[in-house]
């Protein structure tokens, strides 16, 4: 099992930033209502996160490091009906079959902590710890050096740890998350359940006043979110914040719709910063199509495309630019 487990970590656990998103989605799916996140160089020292939310039952901690081991699917048809964010039980084990794991966790009442090294057990013991859970990763891909060959600069990485916390940050604004990097703070956000406040935290106080709110709906989809005004702008897409039913998601056909709503207002080769949410029947998404689930296939995706395209024009022609 730590062969094939080491394997699956090579799909899972690409980078330190991969292992940051799993983490962290672990706490959201916990039900946390404050995650802090604090990093040591780029994540190759240590990576460690910190929630509130339900913990794992002492008893179920040796399953929740078993392969394929998830309590979050009761029934095969959930498959199909995916509202957490993980579902495949194989992060954990994953991560601890190439670092050194070390997680606490307890429900209120009971706690225990497990130090997991390469896939293998180290020491177990009892932990008092208030309700939540805390997992620290270290020496990471200490035994896959082929996988450490492949990583960038610790900035490279490091850039790739802040977008994936903004990301969740922005798509989950009813939660407070922090992050730290070598005792600086990069990202703090209220919790408020508030995304332009997310938005202020991440990209800094005044360019959330050059974002506009939009907000549409047809029979099959919601979509609301922001867009900034076409002269604030990156060269790059990744600032366009795609959120399917509060998952971040990857779909090169929204980040155009949301374009075209700009009506060539854009130059050539810009993207605006934006979030959007988008809220339909999760039967209508399919998520299963790879390990680390950003990319989704959505039926319907030409309607979706032109009720944000249409929702964007219009907020822009009311907005008389
Ligand atoms: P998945 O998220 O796909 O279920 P993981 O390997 O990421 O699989 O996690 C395995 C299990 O460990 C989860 O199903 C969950 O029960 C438990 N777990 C992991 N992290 C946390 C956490 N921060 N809080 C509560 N439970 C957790
Ligand atoms: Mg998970």
């Amino acid at each position: 099992p730590i062969l094939s487990n080491q394997i699956a970590a090579g799909e899972v656990v690409e980078r330190p930033a991969s292992v940051v998103k799993e983490l962290v989605e672990n706490s959201i799916d916990a039900h946390s209502t404050q995650i802090d996140v604090n990093i040591s160089d780029a994540g190759f020292k240590m990576i460690q996160v910190i929630d509130d939310g339900r913990g794992i039952d002492p008893k179920d901690l040796p399953l929740a490091f078993t392969r394929h081991a998830t309590s979050k699917i009761i029934d095969r048809r959930d498959l199909f009906n995916v509202h957490s964010l993980g579902f495949r039980g194989e992060a954990l084990p994953s991560i601890a079959s190439v670092a050194d794991v070390d997680l606490k966790t307890s429900n209120g009442t009971e706690g225990a902590e497990y130090h997991v090294r390469g896939g293998k057990l180290i020491d177990r013991k009892p932990a008092e710890l208030r309700r939540g859970t805390s997992v620290s990763v270290s020496n990471l891909f200490f035994n896959t050096p082929a996988r450490l060959k492949y990583m960038k600069t610790p900035a490279t990485e490091l850039s790739k740890i802040t977008d994936a916390m903004n990301q969740i940050a922005l798509g989950h604004p009813e939660i407070s998350f922090t992050l730290v990097h070598n005792q600086r703070e990069l990202l703090r956000t209220a919790g408020r359940n508030d995304q332009l406040q997310v938005i202020g935290g991440i990209y800094g106080a005044s360019k959330a006043h050059k974002m506009l709110s939009f907000k549409g709906a047809d029979l099959d989809f919601k979509i609301n979110g922001y867009v900034s005004l076409p002269e604030l702008t990156r060269a790059n897409r990744n600032y366009v914040v795609v959120i399917l039913n509060g998952r971040f998601v990857k779909n090169y056909s929204i980040v155009k719709a949301i374009v075209d709503g700009y009506k060539s207002k854009l130059m050539v080769g810009r993207y605006p910063i934006a979030v959007i949410n988008i809220q339909t029947d999760p039967t209508l998404v399919d998520v299963n199509v790879h390990p680390t689930k950003q990319s989704v296939r959505i039926s319907k995706e030409e309607q979706l495309c032109t009720l944000i395209t249409n929702t964007i024009a219009e907020r822009f022609l009311h907005q008389n630019l």
